[in-house]
């Protein structure tokens, strides 16, 4: 009990929601002028930020989030796509499909399918994936995960290969983390679904029901060596301004025991499941669901926030633009999904769209699509990436890195339309590179790519 209020603290929570429940524009604007400074804010700022509904306002804190995500993350929007391994599930999540209680049929990848379902997301032109699995000790044990891991890394097709993968599994020991780690994974994944203690433990059975357990699993994965860490809340089932609060809450947290603060938040929020009747009091619309991306932006300016196909692709461009800097494209979201098969999803998407078509609406936007998965292959994790983030000494790279693994995709995977508006993206992009060296580097190592030479990077 102690532990879990040194992350959170229900009553301090909520005495922050009562007591700023009345910001003035005065205090509202003096916020955003601090938060410009990309210092991060106070959970009492977020507060008054997350109490405001005048549309001035938060129209303000819009544009404030905006210029943040430009001034640190720049142009780039990173993209990836989850492969989901098992639907084989322990726990009965009563907001999940693959939820124990639903007779539903369940599906396990073999290596074999693991390979297969690679190779399909390579020629769609990824580089990056997400590994989702449901919990079940039998039926995926860590060696099976790592068995899928060291097999997607070792896949290749003339297009080339995943670099890196990211793992969303259910909270486990430093003995199975330590075994993550060593299989290269990037980021560790896993969010509190809800930090409403009540409400989780009504919602979770199994396993999963001990609300420490999901609570002190970043702890275990630290102390286990894997420092790229991702937070999240599944919006929907409890008040999003007490989830906002907390999830910062726990960030700062894990900031200041291991010294480093979360990698990426991810905000989804609940879609319908098959088998799953959950009534959602706390449903949180797309205005509101584009405030919270706002004010995240705004609160910890160097963590990546993540938005997935759960969203429509109009929401997902407006988030784009005040703070996203990560998306999925074309996910699907069970086992085997890319290919035939026919298998149980664990939730509906919105967003159904190709690669190639998320990525033209992305360059209509301006933006810079990014495959870039340098940081980690360079070393470039935890506090030697924030070290490097927060007094800019990477953006330079980043934006670099971004256009050289863009211009992959142009060769390789491109339509047309794409290829002729991605190369004004990549002209507009290059003028951003103010270092002289690493501009004639860039535009040396684009050459080299379109002579063939792939996977060069900073
Ligand atoms: N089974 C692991 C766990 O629960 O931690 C791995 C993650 S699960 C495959 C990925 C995430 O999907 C969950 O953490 C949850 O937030 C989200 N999710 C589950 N059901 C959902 C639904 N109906 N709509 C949207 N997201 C959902
Ligand atoms: Fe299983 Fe995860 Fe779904 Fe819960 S959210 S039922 S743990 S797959």
């Amino acid at each position: 009990m102690e532990k879990i209020s040194k992350i959170i603290n229900e009553q301090k929570i909520c005495s922050i929601i009562e007591k700023t429940s009345k910001p003035t524009p005065e205090i509202i604007l003096n916020i955003i002028k601090k938060a410009t400074q990309k210092r991060g804010l106070e959970l009492e700022d977020i507060g008054y930020l997350l109490n405001t509904d005048d549309a001035d306002l938060v129209g303000k804190i819009f544009q404030a989030a905006a210029q943040i995500k430009m001034e640190i993350y720049g142009e780039r929007l990173v993209f990836f796509a989850p492969l989901y391994v098992s639907s084989f599930c322990v726990n009965d999540c009563k907001y999940c499909g693959f939820h124990n209680s639903n007779p539903t049929k369940r599906k396990k990848l073999t290596l074999e399918e693991v390979e297969e379902q690679t190779k399909i997301l390579i020629n769609m032109g990824h580089k990056r994936l997400l590994l989702e699995f449901g919990e079940d000790p039998q039926n995926t044990p860590i060696d099976y995960i790592t068995d899928v891991i060291k097999t997607i890394y070792q896949t290749k097709t003339d297009k080339g290969e995943i670099r890196r993968l990211n793992v969303n599994i259910a909270a486990t020991n430093v003995e199975d983390y330590q075994k993550l780690k060593a299989a290269n994974i990037g980021t560790y994944q896993l969010f509190q679904e809800t930090y409403h203690k009540p409400t989780y433990e009504k919602l979770h059975s199994g396993p999963k029901a001990s609300f420490e357990r999901q609570l002190l699993a970043h702890d275990n994965a630290f102390e286990a060596g894997i420092d790229d860490i991702g937070l999240g809340v599944l919006f929907g089932l409890y008040d999003y301004k007490f989830e906002v609060l907390s999830l910062i809450s726990h960030a700062h947290y894990l900031e200041k025991k291991h010294q480093i603060g979360p990698h990426t938040f991810s905000v989804p929020r609940w879609q319908p499941a098959e088998s799953v009747e959950l009534d959602l009091p706390h449903y949180v619309s797309e205005d509101e669901l584009l405030k919270i991306i706002a004010i995240l932006r705004l609160a910890v300016p160097y963590t990546g926030m993540i938005i997935s196909t759960r969203e429509s692709a109009e929401t997902r461009e407006k988030a784009f633009k005040i703070g996203i800097s990560q998306t999925s494209a074309a996910s699907r979201t069970s086992p085997g999904g890319y290919g035939k098969e026919k298998n149980a999803t664990q939730f509906s998407v919105a967003d159904n769209r190709q690669v190639d078509e998320v990525i033209n609406t992305v360059l209509n936007q301006g933006l810079l699509p990014s495959f870039c998965t340098a940081c980690y292959r360079k070393g470039r994790t935890g506090k030697n990436f924030m070290d490097l983030a927060k007094p800019g000494k990477i953006h330079h790279l980043c934006r670099a890195n971004g256009l050289l693994t863009f211009k992959e995709y142009l060769e390789d995977f491109a339509s047309e339309k794409n290829k002729k508006q991605g190369q004004k993206v990549i002209d507009q992009s290059l003028v951003n590179i103010t270092d002289k060296d690493t501009l004639q580097k860039t535009k040396q190592k684009l050459k080299e790519i379109e002579q063939g030479s792939r996977d060069i990077y900073f």
